[in-house]
């Protein structure tokens, strides 16, 4: 048998199986052109050199204006534009205390200019980065925004991540191993079953 990591290097994986994104109001936003279509820019978009669109990966919360509520069947859902994380209050109650506010920011959704009871949206100030065996990353160079291309088995590299309890990025929810099992964590309505990430050295 090999030996096996320390339950503080291992993660829970939790992301959403929902095609049923969440689209940002366009009347709220003024709009840029990418690719030559229209799209919403709020002030939480941060531009690249290359001309790329994406959150601004310094920022701690991101409050979104949105065209139509999540829907009431996922508790994991999604912003179409930018990726933007949305956790239904359901579910976050489960998790609300492993949120280290230093890193991680819960934001409003508004529709209308009202605010979406029961929902937030959950943004981790740059975060790690997951990788993939055969995948590959692309950062920008003016927030730190990493793109990841996931392709093999995905893992964590980045010695930061030991002990967290809880960490977010674009590719969803991760929650410490042990502290997902002690307690009992179901998934959320709506989301995959967990897979198990550790920490590994980089292999590309
Ligand atoms: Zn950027």
């Amino acid at each position: 048998m090999p030996p096996t990591d320390p339950p503080i290097q291992r993660w829970l994986w939790y992301d959403t199986e929902t095609a049923d994104c969440v689209s940002l109001d366009r009347s709220s936003y003024v709009e840029a052109f990418f690719d030559g279509r229209p799209v919403p820019l709020p002030e939480w978009v941060c531009t690249s050199p290359d001309g790329g669109l994406h959150k601004n990966a310094g920022l701690l919360a991101l409050d979104v204006d949105i065209a139509e509520a999540p829907n009431v069947r996922d508790e994991l859902n999604w912003t179409c534009d930018y990726v933007v994380q949305l956790v239904a209050h359901s579910w976050l109650d489960e998790i609300r205390d492993l949120i280290d506010e230093e890193r991680i920011g819960l934001g409003v959704l508004r529709e209308k200019g009202e605010v979406v009871s029961g929902w937030s949206t959950i943004h981790e100030r740059r975060p790690p980065v997951l990788l993939a065996t055969e995948g590959h990353v692309k950062t920008c160079p003016i927030c730190g925004h990493s793109y990841t291309v996931l392709h093999g088995r995905e893992y964590f590299s980045d010695p930061e991540v030991i002990g967290r309890p809880l960490i977010v990025n674009s590719n969803g929810l991760f929650v410490r191993e042990d502290i997902a099992r002690s307690r009992n964590l179901r998934t959320p309505r709506g989301a995959f079953e967990p897979g198990v990430i550790e920490l590994e050295a980089r292999r590309f």
